[in-house]
């Protein structure tokens, strides 16, 4: 049988890159990094369930090295080119939205913003160009920025949507209070609205998080009315949420080795149990990796995973496979 033609809609930029990459990025512009040993590196950048408690340990590797190490316009043109093309070498990945936030890769405004979309730009070109591969770029903003800030992300997009920016993300730890104050969301809500009048589409990352309830989901489909969810797994707890997803045709953007390494599920069952409910209530669902080198994963691993484990039949992946094709914000 032919290997599928895979599709990955989320995929961070600060969790996909190679650690060789890395090292050779890091090297090349003389980052001082806390270990001369390639191993020790590679380790300190990897996310293994054993070494993340929560979400929160997950996206501080992030922060602290990949991102850093990325924030060049030369670090970052490498590293979107090496995405693109590793993903359709190892995993025939035809067609991906790749997602990074520009401003956590200028060094605090010391660089400047054109210069590095610019460079991420023309790393995506020259992907697209070697292996005809279908691409576009999302622009996260996030949750820990002030409405400042995540409103000059946006012009950015906007000014780059003719070159392949096909879209934003809200990310970052949703924050405990938002379950009690949905209206925490109407910061956003201008912003979301610009962009959809501006023909940019929407995601947003929310119910990743253990233990808190729906509720988050149904707000940010009713106040910023996304076109995709990133995760929306605790959703799957609650009737009305999958109706509302359903309803306003929301797609969810389902991350499996993501959610079993941040432990956003207890295990292989609950995951199963999520997703056979989604897909029971008719909830579209998409398979994605998320950050495939920070998780050790790719989407042909994703693919092998929930068929092995019967989260999902191969039936089911085409069906994930087919929607995410529908609901890709690549034109
Ligand atoms: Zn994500």
């Amino acid at each position: 049988m032919a290997p599928r033609d895979l599709i990955d809609l989320h995929i961070h930029v600060g969790g996909a890159v190679a650690p060789h990459v890395l090292w050779s990025i890091a090297h090349a512009q003389g980052f001082k990094l806390p270990t001369k040993n390639y191993f020790e590196f590679v380790e300190l950048i990897t996310a293994r369930a054993d070494k993340v408690a929560n979400l929160d340990d997950y996206l501080a590797i992030m922060h602290t090295w990949t991102e850093k190490i990325q924030s060049s316009p030369m670090a970052m043109e490498r590293s979107i080119y090496e995405v693109f093309g590793k993903e359709y070498r190892g995993s025939r990945v035809s067609q991906m939205e790749l997602r990074f936030n520009p401003m956590k890769r200028n060094l605090h405004a010391e660089l400047d913003l054109d210069h590095i979309i610019h460079a991420s730009l023309r790393g995506m070109d020259r992907a697209v160009l070697e292996y005809g591969v279908k691409a576009g770029l999302i622009f996260c903003l996030a949750r820990e920025f002030d409405h400042a800030l995540n409103a000059i992300i946006l012009d950015k997009a906007i000014r780059y949507r003719h070159r392949g920016v096909v879209g934003i993300d809200l990310a970052g730890t949703e924050n405990e209070a938002l379950e009690k104050d949905p209206s925490q969301l109407d910061l956003y809500s201008d912003l979301f609205a610009r962009a959809r009048a501006a023909g940019l589409k929407t995601t947003v990352h929310t119910g990743e998080t253990a233990g808190t309830g729906a509720e988050g989901v149904m707000a940010v489909v009713e106040r910023l009315k996304p076109n995709r969810i990133g995760h929306g797994i605790r959703a799957a707890y609650d009737e009305s949420a999958m109706r509302a997803l359903r309803e306003q045709d929301v797609v969810l953007e389902i991350c499996p080795t993501s959610n079993l390494h941040t432990h956003a599920v207890s295990g292989i069952e609950e995951l199963r149990h999520i997703v056979q409910t989604l897909l029971d209530r008719q909830v579209k669902v998409t398979l994605n990796t998320d950050g495939p080198y920070l998780l050790e994963t790719d989407m042909q691993s994703e693919v092998q995973l929930v068929e092995m484990h019967g989260i999902m039949t191969p039936a089911q992946v085409d069906r994930a496979l087919a929607t995410a094709r529908e609901a890709s914000f690549i034109p």
